[in-house]
Order: structure tokens, then sequence, then C-alpha cells
């Protein structure tokens, strides 16, 4: 009787969840809200206080603002780095990423959004991608009925306003057309490819695509709708072409060209004392993997994806050296990281996670990536947290640390927060309390504290078909629950059975967070698909 009588209780609850349902007053809960466009935050007032005391410390010893420099991988797995248990052991060796996680803060629940466009829209403007539309990835000639940057502010622009050179170096893919590129909504300068590696791979291999590349008529007609080429840009201009990508061989280089490009950057702009803000979006290592010179057969696992992985880590520490010989290693927040889990339905051309599931799903292999914050003098060597982070964050710390918070937007909701004491104090905690886990538009699961919530959940039908063959299915009246520190791999659910005092937190946190779209409608793209 008493079972009967809290499911009832609780399905009552999430039948409320789309409703203004509020977590105030919650004793479990710790997150205040600071302001209603804000998400709200776990305070931490004396760490933030020896924060702003260590930033302005730097800032008049070195008597300028620090620089940003973020490394984004694309597909990289959580299990690929050998800080994170991978490197040597899956035959890829990380040694200049796993200086950066010895020499600073390694985060182990650092998530990103299942797929490429909505994990780097979210980490640029600080919002989710069931708010600015920019729910998927944008396709092969796909012309978007509305143009999102023409209503968002990044993180790029806002910095450039404050006197900061901004630059995207590398892959951006989210969105082509004349509106979207990097350079025309806050980049100062881009160099790199308005879309993704795989789309150029699928004209160019005949191997893997014969039925495009052998069949001159819809090569003709791909050539209309997409430009293989690097491409690059001032602020305000179109982009160029710079060079094409007009065989395998070029395309095999691009992630070298892309270095070459941030080197120059960063280089430029300490010759002009101006402080930097560089996003390095490697290409690599985003099927298809064909090795750079001198690659093929580098790493000791010999796989065209291990080579990817090594030459990632040979242009990390490359640039880290820039930094170094520009004397602005300590004065340059790094944070390196990867835009989604591995995309496990291309095995073997792509990374490992121990978590379930892969990249396009809202498992933990999905969305769980590396995350490692590093600054010498800043950052003490050899910090590991479990703390909650979001890659959305960046938007908000990198204003921080800036000294640019006030710039955060109040016209709309920011569902990033500054993690700045976080990362920076020697005994840093996080500010979050939740992360909310998106396909498209539907909620499908929440993290917090060491628990897993899933709303929804990804079914697939058979393995490595995360995209291919999955399907999204609601849960029955309780939602599947995972302790993460004893069930990691989200194997068996103990939802009513030993989370009962903590679903109705859960689902508090959801309708608090689902309220906030009434007054702040998301926007729509048209990038659904069309179903009846
Ligand atoms: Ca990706």
């Amino acid at each position: 009787m008493k079972i009967k009588l809290s499911c009832t209780a609780f399905a009552l609850a999430l039948a409320a969840l789309p409703l203004a349902a509020t977590a105030a007053g919650d004793p479990f809960l710790k997150a205040q809200m600071i302001a209603e466009n804000l998400e709200p935050v776990i305070v931490h007032p004396e760490q933030q206080k020896a924060v702003q005391e260590k930033l302005a410390a730097l800032e008049k010893h070195s008597g300028r603002k620090p620089n940003i420099l973020i490394l984004l991988v694309d597909d990289l797995g959580w299990g690929d780095v050998g800080a994170y248990g991978g490197g040597t052991a899956v035959g890829a060796p990380t040694p200049h990423i796993d200086s950066l996680a010895s020499g600073g803060l390694k985060l182990t629940s650092t998530y990103a959004q299942p797929t490429c466009t909505p994990t780097r829209s979210a980490m640029m403007t600080g919002r989710l991608p069931a708010r600015t539309g920019l729910t998927r990835p944008i396709l092969t000639g796909e012309n978007p009925k509305v143009n999102p940057w023409a209503s968002e502010q990044t993180a790029a622009g806002l910095l450039s306003a404050a006197g900061y050179r901004t630059a995207l170096s590398g892959k951006w893919h989210l969105g082509e057309p004349d509106g979207f590129q990097p350079q025309q909504v806050g980049y100062d300068e881009y160099l790199g490819i308005l879309s993704v590696s795989s789309e150029f791979s699928q004209g160019l291999d005949a191997r893997l695509v014969p039925n495009l590349v052998l069949k001159p008529e819809r090569m003709a007609a791909l050539k209309k709708v997409s430009r293989s080429a690097i491409t690059a840009g001032k602020r305000g201009e179109l982009a160029q072409v710079l060079e094409p990508i007009d065989s395998i061989e070029a395309l095999a280089q691009i992630d070298q060209k892309f270095a070459n490009f941030s080197e120059d950057f960063i280089r430029r702009s300490v010759k002009a004392q101006k402080p930097f803000y560089l996003i390095h979006s490697f290409s690599r290592v985003h099927n298809d993997n064909y090795p750079a010179k001198g690659y093929a057969g580098k790493s000791p696992a010999g796989f065209p994806y291990k080579d990817a992985v090594v030459e990632v880590d040979d242009i990390v520490g490359r640039l880290m050296q820039t930094l170094k010989d520009t004397g602005q290693l300590d004065n340059t927040l790094v944070f390196f990281t990867s835009d989604n889990g591995p995309s496990d339905d291309l095995l073997p051309d792509s990374g490992y996670t121990p978590f379930r599931g892969g990249k396009g799903s809202t498992w933990e292999g999905g969305v769980r990536v590396p995350g490692i914050a590093y600054w010498p003098g800043i950052i003490s060597a050899g910090r590991q947290s479990d703390g909650l982070f979001d890659l959305m964050d960046l938007f908000n710390t990198s204003l921080a640390v800036t000294g640019n918070s006030a710039k955060v937007p109040k016209d709309r909701y920011i569902d990033g927060i500054d993690q700045s004491s976080f990362l920076l104090s020697d005994q840093g905690v996080s500010n979050r309390e939740s992360v909310y886990m998106y396909a498209e538009r539907q909620l499908m699961a929440i993290r917090w504290e060491e628990f897993k919530v899933h709303l929804k959940v990804f079914d697939v039908k058979r393995a490595g078909a995360n995209l291919d063959e999955s399907l999204v299915s609601s849960t029955g009246m309780s939602p599947w629950v995972y302790n993460l520190y004893v069930d990691p791999k989200e194997q068996v659910s103990t939802g009513h059975r030993n989370f009962e005092w903590g679903l109705p937190r859960v689902v508090g946190i959801a309708g608090r967070h689902l309220a906030t779209f009434q007054k702040y409608p998301a926007k729509d793209l048209g990038l659904a698909k069309p179903v009846q």
C-alpha cells in the first residue's frame, strides 16, 4: 500500500513537469536563482573571492588581460585520452594532452551535447540548442529558414567588442550561407572548413561512397550545393576559398593547415600586444580519417583513426609550445575537450568510451567527454574533480576570467554558468547543480549529483547504431535512474528501489528548467524532421 501511494504521488509530480514547478525550498538542493534569465548557481563566495584576487594579481603582474585557448576535438572519445585511461592502452599515446591534465585540472564529469552543431553552438552562446534552434548538424546544402545567428551573441563577439582579438581556426559546422559564417558572428578572423570532414570525403573516396563519386551527374549536383575547400575571411567579409580540398591527400592535410593558422594567430596577437580568444577546432578525429604526411602507421594501433589521435596530440603540443615561445603560457586559460562522444557507428574509424552508447545518444558514451583546464600559476597542477561541468559554461567562464561578466546578455535565457571559481581556485568545487541532456528538442535526461535520471531513453536496436538505427522511447512511470558511481555504464536502473528520496528533487529541477521556456520561447530554424 505504501509503494502504491508513493507511486501515485510520483505520477502526479511527473504530470506537473511542464508547469512552473519550483525547487525553491527543497533542502536537498543547493543552487540559488541569481537572476530570472540565468541558470541557478551554487554560490561559493569564498572561492569566488580567492579567484578574483588571483586574477587581479596576475593582471597587475603581466600588465595585460589573460588569453583563452579552447582546444576542441571532433568526436574524440572519453577513453581515447591517456589521462582518462586510454592513450597507450588503446594504441594511441597522448603525452601532450596528458601533460595538460597532470599539470592542471582534470574534470571527470564534463558534458557535451550528443552531436557537433548542438555542442558548438551551446559552447559559443551559453544557450541550449533547444533554445537557439541549432538542435542537430546542418547537412550538405541545407539552408535553415531562419538564421539563428541574427539573434544570438557569441563569447567571441562580446570579447571582440571588449578589445580581444578573436578567431575560429578549423571546423565550424554552424551554417555555411552568408550571415552564418564565423567571421560574421563575432570572430575577427576565420580559417577552416565551414562544414565537416565527412562532407568532403563522401565526394572523394570512391571506396566509401562509389554511388556518388563514380556517378558524374550526382557529383555535378554535389558541387552545386557543397564547397569542398578551406575557406578564410576577416570580420564582416564573406569567406573566400583559400584552397580546394580536391583529393584525399589534400583532405588529409587540413588539420596541419589549421595548426599553422592558429600558431600564426597567436604570434600576431602577442606581437600586437592584444589578448586573444581562440577556438582551435580540429577536423580530426571525425570520420573519415586519412593520415597526414608522416602519420600513416605512426600510432601503435596503426589504424587511421589512431594515427589521427596521435596527430591531434602533436598539434596540442605544438600550440602549447607556441604559448611558451611567446611568453603566454602563464597568461592563458587553456581548455581541452571534445564536442561529443565517439561515433560507435563507424568502428574502426572511431574512438573509445568506457560508457554506454556513443555519439548521437544521451547515454553517457554520447555526452560525457574529456575536459581539462590548464593554466600554470593559476590552476594548481594535479587537480581532479568530478564536479559537474557543461561545455556551455565556457561561455560565462570566458567572459568572467577576462573581466567581462557584465556582458552576459540579460534579454534571453542563459544556460551556462560562470565556473571560473571552480576551475581556478585551489580547492574549487562546481557551481552547477545539474546538467540537462537533450535530443533535439526533447529533454531526455538529467545528471544530478552522482545520479543520471532518464525521462526518455535512446533505444538502440543493435550495437554500434546510436545514430543509424535508434529510437527515442518514453520511460514508464518511473524514470530510469543510474548511480554513476556504482554503475557508470548505466546498466541496471535502480529507479524507485533506492532513489525514491531523490526523484522528487530531479522532478523539481526538470520542472524549473522546462518552465523557463515559457518566458523565453525557443527558436525554430526548421531543422525538425518532416513527420506527421
Ligand atoms: Ca562531433
